[in-house]
């Protein structure tokens, strides 16, 4: 058990009244002694001391008691005080360490507690526990004297949370708090000694690795990246962040601790404005090389060097017989050279790099109905579910149309129900404002999520497209069958059109003209095609209609 500041000083004094008692009785004791014949007893001596006590003792106490009240005020009770306070800090800042309340208890050893922590405020983050600016700016200036002196290279990296703010808003701060402390503790991990790390400021975080080779550092900062978007959990709830990332390299970038953080300041705000979330410092801003991690620069030079293509696949009207839509399909130029298209989109989903892609899709498709100049050919793109929370999509789609001409009708966006599941009050506002401009929208995949049909009612949805492991089997599959018809019927009830995909027999094909279903596609109406075989296709279709 710790002891209480005022029982010890009780104590202490309790010791220096009975030592002076003691003192005093021992002096009496000898010249009592030495001045009387030694036939008196001890009783006479005991009596002797009795008689003198009756003086001598209030005679010690006062100025013993004076002294600790003396002490009680000067020193005692603001130490107490002091303590006290600090109880309640301690508390404020940690309320789940409530039941830890024995290192609370004033006392010596938590002054001291005290103090070492109020040393380490001034050196560290109080939430996350990483180093501050201030201790961070002096590692900098370190760095590069040491830099100057052994030819050392160093990275600097400035991370910022997108839209932190929001965060905080809509979760409320405890579970933002959470969130940076976690990634603090990811940002910590794996960190070698000669690297720091600290947070700046709210959702600032900074980095200074020590490096060789440039490609060491990029593959360096593109784990980092990959790390720091993955989801967190906090306080069980699943949290998905983006992050803006801006390097700078020493000596290269900045000479000294200011111009270096002034290039990653830089490289920081144009991952920030930009399409890549991760960007190096440019010496020239017209500089044409993107520099960046390996799997962005792999993407940024697959669009550079035109490596994707996209192939249209014809989606028929079943009433008037003719092409309703083309649907936009991804593809690599090479396939050979690549891994498989599906898993570039999930990679490019998961490190938050659809965007850039996704405005290539577009643009390409816009591009696409710009050269065949036919106002009745419409395609559709298919959108990710990170393209559906990005709030500046639909201006982004606003300015694509406009440069290329394209009329807001002859573009449709396909979207899967998981998507609009997650998240839903901020995607359906997207939504609305992509409706809003006068595009279709379709949910693709229509039966594999949680989305009901009535759910869908809220939805500016025009079509939905049922899933194609529903169709592939139906003509067999009694249970596909019985969903496709009812799909079919609830969508037209709310006035839904509806798409069967996976269509690759003629079997299907009748089977859902019986059923009234609205439109097919799929490999007995034609493969994806090639963008030079359009507009024959649509030759040998002849009727294009508007609807
Ligand atoms: P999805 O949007 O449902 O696309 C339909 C997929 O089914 C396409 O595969 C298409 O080639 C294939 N398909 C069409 N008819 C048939 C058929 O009769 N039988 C069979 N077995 N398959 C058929 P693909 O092109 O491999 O695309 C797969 C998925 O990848 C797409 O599913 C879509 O979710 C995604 N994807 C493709 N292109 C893009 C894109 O440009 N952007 C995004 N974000 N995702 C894309
Ligand atoms: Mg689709
Ligand atoms: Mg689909």
């Amino acid at each position: 058990m710790r002891m209480k500041l005022q029982h010890f000083f009780l104590v202490v004094f309790a010791i220096l009244f009975f030592l002076l008692v003691a003192i005093w009785s021992l002096s009496l004791f000898f010249s009592y002694a030495a001045s009387q014949e030694a036939s008196r007893s001890l009783g006479d001596f005991l009596l002797h001391w009795a008689l003198q006590a009756l003086w001598v003792i209030p005679l010690l106490l006062i100025p013993v008691v004076g002294l600790y009240a003396l002490l009680f005020n000067t020193l005692i009770r603001p130490l107490l005080k002091i303590t006290r306070n600090m109880q309640h800090d301690v508390i404020a800042q940690h309320p789940l360490h409530g039941r830890d309340k024995g290192y609370l208890t004033p006392g010596l050893k938590l002054l001291q507690q005290y103090f070492l922590r109020l040393k380490q405020l001034t050196k560290h983050d109080a939430l996350t526990g990483l180093n501050n600016r201030i201790i961070f700016e002096e590692r900098l200036q370190q760095a590069v004297l040491e830099g100057r002196r052994s030819g050392r290279r160093y990275a600097l990296v400035f991370i910022d949370i997108d839209d932190f703010h929001q965060v905080n808003h809509e979760l409320g701060p405890y579970i933002g708090d959470g969130v940076l402390r976690q990634l603090a503790k990811r940002l910590s991990n794996g960190l070698r000694e000669t690297d720091s790390v600290a947070r700046l400021e709210e959702d600032n975080f900074a980095l200074l690795l020590e490096y060789a080779e440039q490609d060491q550092i990029t593959n360096l900062v593109g784990k980092i990246y990959q790390y720091l978007t993955r989801n967190y959990t906090v306080y069980g709830r699943k949290i998905r962040i983006k992050v803006s990332v801006g390097v700078a390299l020493y000596p290269d970038h900045g000479q000294d601790a200011d111009t270096l953080a002034l290039s990653a300041d830089q490289a920081l705000l144009r991952a920030q404005k930009g399409e890549w979330p991760v960007e190096f410092f440019k010496l020239h801003s017209n500089e044409a090389v993107h520099q960046g991690f390996s799997l962005i620069q792999s993407l940024v030079q697959a669009i550079e060097n035109d490596e994707f293509k996209l192939v249209y696949q014809p989606v028929m009207d079943l009433q008037h017989h003719s092409t309703s839509y083309f649907e936009a399909l991804l593809r690599w130029k090479d396939p050979e050279q690549h891994d498989p298209i599906e898993n570039t989109i999930e990679l490019a989903e998961k490190n938050q790099l659809i965007k850039p892609l996704t405005n290539w899709i577009i643009e390409s498709a816009c591009k696409q109905l710009q050269l065949l100049s036919h106002p009745s050919i419409k395609i559709a793109v298919n959108l990710s579910m990170i393209d559906l929370h990005d709030e500046q999509l639909p201006e982004r789609v606003h300015h694509i149309l406009q440069n290329y001409g394209v009329m807001p009708r002859q573009i449709l966006i396909e979207i899967t129900e998981g998507q609009i599941m997650q998240e839903p009050e901020q995607v359906i506002a997207i939504l609305h404002r992509l409706s809003a401009m006068g595009i279709a929208l379709l949910i693709d995949d229509f039966g594999t999520g949680q989305a009901s049909l009535t759910y869908l009612r809220k939805l500016p949805v025009e079509k939905i497209k049922i899933d194609q492991s529903f169709v592939k089997d139906m003509v067999s599959n009694e249970e596909d069958r019985t969903i496709v018809e009812a799909t079919i019927n609830l969508a037209h009830t709310l006035g839904i059109k509806v798409v069967a995909e996976g269509v690759e027999s003629s079997a299907i094909h009748e089977l859902l003209m019986q059923m009234h279903c609205d439109y097919i596609q799929g490999y007995y109406i034609s493969h994806p095609l090639e963008q030079d075989q359009i507009l024959n296709w649509c030759d040998q279709q002849q009727v294009l209609t508007a609807s």
